[in-house]
């Protein structure tokens, strides 16, 4: 029906036939949910013809479409695709690929409610939040749309008379680009728009869990003029599309967010070709509240911070550090403030707390819970999955209080990736500082404290890429550097000005205007 209307209502001139394909395709697609892979300029199925489903996690039994499940051969077709297109982009302009991603940054801005309405249908967070994480997308485009006109290199004074010393920024080729869930928008542009301003080609592997907003997302860069085969999209598992698109000796670099352990195996793979890798990893991030802070506003931040997301943030408030003199009263408030936490359907404006990503997390927040009794900790609020009415058909987990934790504990130290916080009891600043400290990982942390001195000794003690001076753990800007130290990352930074460098290489150029030959370190000593 839709497709005939469409038929009816366009005249087929020759100028507007690219744009009822599209439409045809837009329809067509819609109306089947069925979604493809994009390979070297077209849209096609996986070579084997295999697909999976995408669910919606607040309600399990709504199919949002099928989606390629693509093995090796497909990704050998992207990064032929890709290599063909990288001659002709790194030779357009820098400020040309700016230009484009700003109209990018355009798209997304009048398609924002509906990509964040799709976004929680796929992964469940609440509206304000994927709205959230599109804006953050939003903001990256224009910040990469100005970085096309300032990709800086260095000009220096040579030893040598008559010479001129330069440094210039180039493309590297292939950025092979891995993402997880939990942001399904922002992450990807991270990734995507500096490794495109900088003039590289693309293949993405996006989650298998939100492969509807990655596969918009590539619509959108098409629509503004991104040429085809420059990105490729390759939709697939972690082994079937990542593994390969690893090793693969057409890819220069790969950029990957997730998990810590598949960052080691990343790591390791990719260390044999000597592939340049960017790995944004795990957190076990803490809220420290000492005696002197604002109760209520230390109290906002661990809600947001534990609870928003579902607790499925990276930078999700994993521990709380209380100061033993206000250890009972801010207790009080927590549980009161976080057993009236509304579960539900992230569409619903009166939702705080949307589902798990799938049965597999609630079962690993479970999983959590049994071992933290196991250790002698105890259950101050929830604990159990959660099930009742409008939750019945969807992976929704209780918002989750352990207290007499003690620093040793797994609870303490393991990221658990969900609304489970674990609570840690501390009689001084030192003490404090310490536990933050007793973890491998080092994302990001907190400190509430009216006391400006204990602040910045927090600045200079903690032990993580991100600190919060009273505000909570979570809350990244487009253009700051954001990572972590430790087993968070390898010492890379997404965000701001730091991650241009990772997508481009430093070409060191001497141009010598003597004519004559002047040997460096020889004939002018
Ligand atoms: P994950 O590691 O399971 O998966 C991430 C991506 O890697 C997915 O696309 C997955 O398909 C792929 N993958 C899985 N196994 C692979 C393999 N062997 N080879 C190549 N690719 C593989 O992580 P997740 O469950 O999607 O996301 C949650 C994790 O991500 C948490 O640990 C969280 O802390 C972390 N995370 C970190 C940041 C950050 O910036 N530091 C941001 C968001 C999430």
């Amino acid at each position: 029906m839709v497709v005939s209307l469409v038929f009816t209502n366009v005249t087929l001139t020759n100028g507007c036939m690219i744009e009822f394909v599209r439409v045809f395709h837009d329809e067509v697609k819609r109306m089947s949910q069925k979604y493809r892979n994009f390979i070297d300029g077209e849209w096609v199925d996986a070579m084997s013809g295999e697909t999976f489903e995408n669910r919606n996690p607040a309600n399990w039994n709504e199919v949002i479409g099928t989606f390629p499940k693509s093995g090796k051969e497909d990704v050998d077709a992207a990064v032929k695709g890709a290599r063909e297109a990288f001659d002709a982009w790194r030779l357009t302009p820098a400020p040309a690929r700016g230009d484009i991603l700003r109209r990018v940054g355009d798209i997304m801005s009048a398609r924002k409610d509906e990509l964040a309405k799709n976004m929680t249908r796929e992964m469940g967070k609440v509206l304000d939040e994927t709205k959230g994480d599109v804006q953050e997308g939003i903001d990256t485009a224009y910040y990469a749309a100005t970085e096309g006109r300032r990709m800086f290199g260095h000009t220096v004074p040579s030893e040598l008379p008559n010479k001129f010393n330069m440094s210039i920024r180039v493309p590297m080729g292939v950025a092979g680009i891995i993402t997880p869930w939990n942001f399904p928008m922002a992450i990807p542009t991270w990734k995507i728009f500096p490794a495109l301003v900088c003039g590289n080609c693309v293949v993405f592997k996006p989650a298998s869990d939100t492969p509807l907003t990655a596969t918009t997302f590539i619509e959108i860069l098409l629509e503004a003029g991104v040429p085809p085969k420059v990105v490729n999209i390759v939709h697939g598992t972690g082994v079937g599309v990542g593994t390969p698109l690893i090793n693969h000796p057409g890819i220069d670099l790969i950029s990957f967010t997730g998990s810590s352990g598949v960052g080691k195996t990343i790591s390791k793979a990719a260390s044999d070709s000597l592939k340049r890798v960017s790995l944004e990893l795990g957190g076990k991030n803490a809220q420290i509240v000492m005696n002197d802070a604002d109760l209520e506003l230390a109290l906002e931040g661990v809600l947001w911070g534990a609870f928003g997301t579902t607790g499925q943030r990276c930078t999700a408030t994993s521990r709380l550090i209380l100061h033993e003199k206000v250890f009972d009263k801010f207790m009080d408030m927590l549980v009161s403030a976080a057993k009236n936490l509304k579960l539900g359907d992230g569409l619903k404006p009166e939702t705080q707390v949307g589902p798990m990503i799938n049965q597999d997390q609630v079962e690993t927040v479970q999983g959590y819970v049994k071992i933290g009794r196991e250790e002698g900790a105890k259950l101050a609020l929830g604990g159990h999955p959660y099930k009742e009415g409008e939750c019945a058909n969807g992976w929704f987990h209780e918002p989750t209080i352990f207290t007499e934790v003690t620093p040793e504990m797994r609870i303490a130290k393991e990221e658990i990736f969900g609304p489970a916080l674990s609570v840690l009891r501390i009689g001084s600043f030192d003490e404090a500082i310490k536990v933050l400290n007793n973890t491998r990982y080092g994302l990001s942390s907190s400190i509430y404290t009216a006391d400006v001195n204990q602040a910045f000794r927090a600045m200079r003690d903690i032990e993580a890429g991100i600190t919060y001076i009273n505000g909570p753990t979570m809350g990244a800007e487009a253009h700051m550097p954001f990572g972590g130290v430790k087993e968070t990352g390898n010492g890379h930074r997404e965000g701001g000005w730091e991650v241009y460098e990772f997508y481009t290489e430093t070409k060191t150029v001497f141009v010598d205007y003597s004519g004559k030959l002047q040997r460096a370190q020889i004939d002018n000593y």
